[in-house]
C-alpha cells in the first residue's frame, strides 16, 4: 500500500555513542531527549506533498515571516512504537492519529496528508532508530508528527508552504511524581468553546491551557479540569487528557465528543474495553456538582484521565474555590487499573489484539 513512497535516506554521520544512549534508555523521563533521526515532508501549491526525507536530528531554518511564528498554523499528534517481547516493534493505531491529523489540518486551513504518507514517515523513523527504544518497564518510542506553515507572508490567509516532521522520544512514565493518583484543579478558564478549535490538535490550544495548568501547579495540583464554555458546570477535559467516571451501578461515563473535547484515541479504545468488561457505557454530559454530590454518596466509585503520553492516571482529589474533595478511595480504583492493564497488554502485544489495533512494523 505504502511501497511507492520513495523516502530518501540522509544517515546520522556521527549518532549518539551507545553509552550515552544506553544511559538515555534507562532512565528516559518523558520529551526530553530526541532520537538521532527525524523525518520531514513539504507542501507546496504546485508540487503537493514531496521531498520525504530520513535526515538527523537538528535545528530547522525558518523565515522570520513563517505564517506560523504569527499566525499558530500548527497541528501535532503523538503516539508511541512498543517493542515487543519478541524484538519486534509495533505501533497503535496509526491510522486513527493520521485521520485525526487530517481534521486538524481542515480546521486550521491546512493541507491534508495521505494517511497512507502519514503512517509512512513514522515507520520510516522507527526503522531509522529502533536502537531508541526505554529499556526500563513501561518504556516505549513517544513519536510526534507535526506541520507547520512555513510560508514567508504576513497576510492573514491560510499559508501556501508547509512542512511536515516527524521527532522521536524515548519515554518512560509522564508523571515525574510517579503518583498513583492525581488531583486536579477546576479552572476558571475556558479550554475550547463552541465553534472553536477544541476538538482540533493544535499548539494554539495548548498555549491558551499553560496559564490555567500554572496555578493548578501553584495551588499544589497535578492537573487542570476544564468545564464548558457556556455554562461552567459540564466536565469536558483535563489540559490534555480525556477523562473517565466509573458509577457503582456498573455503568461508565465520559463526556461526549461535540467540538470542544479532543477526540482521544485511547478514549475510544477504552470504551470499546469498557463495553467488553460488560459495563454500561454513557456518553453524557456529567457537571462538576453531579461529580461532588456522587462522590459524596458513594455512587461514584473511581475517576481517571487517559491519553498516549500518561496512558491511564487515577484522579483522586478535585478542588475548585468551594473546596475539595476526594474521589473513591482516593488512589487507584479497581477498574480504573482493570482497565489500564488491558489497554496496556494490547498495545505491548502481551495479549491478543481482537481490534487489529496493532500495527506490527517488523
Ligand atoms: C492528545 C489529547 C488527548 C488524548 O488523545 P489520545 O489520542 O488518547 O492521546 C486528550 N485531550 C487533548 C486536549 C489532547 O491534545
Amino acid at each position: 500500500m505504502t511501497a511507492d513512497i520513495a523516502f530518501t535516506r540522509l544517515p546520522h554521520p556521527a549518532s549518539t555513542a551507545a553509552e550515552v544512549r544506553a544511559a538515555v534508555l534507562a532512565d528516559p523521563g518523558f520529551g526530553k531527549t530526541f532520537t538521532d533521526h527525524m523525518v520531514t515532508i513539504d507542501w507546496s501549491e504546485a508540487a503537493g506533498w514531496h521531498n520525504p526525507t530520513v535526515m538527523p536530528y537538528g535545528p530547522i531554518a525558518l523565515d522570520p515571516a513563517a505564517a506560523v511564528l504569527h499566525y499558530a498554523q500548527e497541528i501535532f499528534e503523538g503516539l508511541k512504537a512498543y517493542r515487543f517481547n519478541d524484538g519486534g516493534t509495533a505501533l497503535f493505531r496509526p491510522e486513527a492519529n493520521a485521520r485525526r491529523f487530517n481534521a486538524s489540518a481542515a480546521r486550521l486551513a491546512m493541507p491534508e496528508m495521505p494517511e497512507a504518507l502519514f503512517v509512512e514517515a513514522i515507520r520510516q523513523l522507527v526503522a531509522a532508530d529502533h536502537d531508541w527504544f526505554p529499556t526500563v518497564d513501561g518504556g516505549s518510542l513517544y513519536l510526534r508528527p507535526f506541520m507547520i506553515a512555513t510560508e514567508a507572508f504576513l497576510g492573514v490567509r491560510p499559508a501556501k508552504q508547509y512542512k511536515f516532521i516527524v521527532i522521536a522520544s524515548p519515554a518512560g512514565n509522564y508523571f515525574k511524581s510517579g503518583a498513583p493518583a492525581v488531583s486536579i484543579w477546576v479552572s476558571d478558564y475556558t479550554r475550547a468553546a463552541p465553534g472553536g478549535t477544541g476538538a482540533a490538535k493544535c499548539g494554539g490550544n495548548y498555549a491558551a491551557s499553560l496559564v490555567p495548568t500554572a496555578e493548578a501547579f501553584a495551588r499544589g495540583h497535578d492537573q487542570v479540569l476544564f468545564l464548558d464554555a457556556a455554562e461552567h458546570r459540564w466536565i469536558e477535559e483535563l489540559g490534555g487528557m480525556n477523562l473517565f467516571f466509573v458509577f457503582a451501578n456498573g455503568s461508565i461515563l465520559t463526556p461526549p465528543l461535540g467540538g470542544t473535547i479532543l477526540p482521544g484515541i485511547t478514549r475510544d479504545s477504552l470504551l470499546q474495553l469498557a463495553r467488553e468488561e460488560g459495563l454500561t457505557v454513557r456518553e453524557e454530559r456529567y457537571s462538576i456538582d453531579q461529580w461532588r454530590a456522587d462522590a459524596a454518596s458513594g455512587a461514584l466509585l473511581e475517576a481517571f484521565a487517559c491519553g498516549t503520553a500518561a496512558v491511564v492516571t487515577p484522579v483522586g482529589k478535585v478542588a475548585d474555590p468551594d473546596g475539595e474533595f476526594i474521589v473513591g478511595s482516593g488512589g487507584p480504583g479497581q477498574l480504573t487499573g482493570k482497565l489500564k492493564d488491558r489497554l496496556v497488554a494490547i498495545q505491548r502485544g502481551t495479549a491478543p489484539d481482537p481490534h487489529g489495533w496493532v500495527m506490527r512494523l517488523d
